[in-house]
């Protein structure tokens, strides 16, 4: 089953460059280009044992967030051309972990558990329509410790004067528009903040979930907790996990297991490479040594013509979906330039659509 890639440009690079100082991107590719690897790990998905393999991994109540903020600090501080954009979502990630302290989420009732089960469906689906209206003061609690937190640029401090002055429809508009990928309702600017509003709601009930009954879903690359898109996958180190690969939810932070060199969009294991940022002017053993040794890498299948992205815990432990996600903007723009879409957006990263875009966001440095 293939889900169509979102249109356009796979960011929305223009709206980034107005707003942030990332003039030294251009500077920046020319220097680098795509390692691509092709190299079909066939062996490594024929011996699995899948009764052995930990099916998911839910996210740590107490650390989910903080720990994204402090690999967005890290990954802005190595001369990111995004650092600033990348400061400002560390605060939003730390007072998410902070509102979450204090937060509980109405969880499913014990009927909606059994019918989703029943009926292969996510757990909690985000795509329902039902949600918690918690969320609407979550996202005022997030604003306002943002706001807190430091000096806001004048787009951003007008942008949180609309997000306060929205009316219940208009959000709930907004989160069905984000749920639903339907990119030409979506406001870029604000969007971040509500996912990320919504995402305390989802990642709150998905801590309390008893792995036991979360259902076996049909569609491999959607969240078995909430039907939302992966953001990347992680080969992981360590314990159960080690050397497995787990896709993380974008909205509820769980991970899924899913086996290495497969599509995450389309579920295809042929035409599957991989592609690092690498030097342009390194001779070919050096180019594929790199591409070996990359911790970062983009997964890209011929059947779809998308990527996803995939972190080697081995080579780099401190690698977080999330945030390393969003903090590669570079390897996105090699990988469009290669022809290839991004099988879903990065949910605090939002494609620009042509004469919408909103002229409020800011930085924090
Ligand atoms: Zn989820
Ligand atoms: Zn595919």
């Amino acid at each position: 089953m293939c889900r169509a890639p979102h249109p356009g440009p796979p960011l929305l690079f223009d709206e980034l460059r107005r707003l942030f100082s990332i003039s030294a991107m251009a500077a920046q590719l020319s220097e680098v280009d795509t390692l691509v690897q092709r190299i079909l790990e066939a062996g490594d998905i024929e011996s699995l044992d899948h009764t052995a393999i930990p099916r998911i991994r839910t996210p740590e109540r107490l650390a989910v967030f903080s720990v994204r903020a402090a690999r967005l600090r890290q990954l802005a501080a190595l001369g990111n051309p995004i650092a600033g954009y990348l400061r400002l979502m560390a605060v939003l990630a730390d007072a998410q972990q902070a509102v979450m302290t204090g937060f509980k989420a109405q969880p499913p009732s014990a009927d909606s558990i059994a019918s989703a089960q029943q009926h292969s469906m996510p757990l909690i689906p985000a795509l329902s329509g039902v949600r918690d209206p918690a969320w609407h003061d979550v996202l005022l609690q997030l604003v306002d410790k943002v706001q807190a937190a430091g000096p806001l640029t004048p787009p951003l401090e007008a942008l949180f004067v609309r997000l306060r002055t929205l009316d219940i429809a208009a959000l709930e508009a907004q989160a069905d528009a984000i749920f639903a990928q339907r990119f030409d309702e979506v406001d870029p600017a604000s969007a971040p903040f509500i996912m990320a509003a919504l995402q305390v709601v989802w990642t709150d009930l998905a801590a309390d979930i008893d792995k036991r009954e979360v259902p076996y879903i049909e569609t491999l690359g959607l969240c078995p907790v909430c039907g939302s898109h992966p953001v990347a996958s992680t080969v992981r180190v360590g314990g159960a996990y080690d050397n497995y690969r787990y896709l993380q939810c974008g909205l509820c932070a769980t991970e899924w297991h899913m086996v290495r060199s497969k599509c995450s969009n389309c579920d295809s294991t042929k035409g599957i490479a991989y592609h690092a940022v690498g030097a342009q002017d390194a001779d070919e053993a050096t180019r594929e040594a790199d591409s070996r040794n990359a911790a970062l890498k983009a997964e890209s299948c011929d059947e779809c013509h998308t990527y996803r992205k995939i972190g080697i815990q081995s080579k780099d432990y401190d690698f977080e979906p999330f945030a390393d996600d969003l903090a590669s903007l570079t390897l996105d723009l090699l990988m469009g330039a290669e022809g290839y879409l991004r099988a879903s957006p990065h949910p605090w990263l939002w494609p620009e659509q042509t004469g919408t875009a909103a002229e409020s966001s800011g930085e924090f440095d």
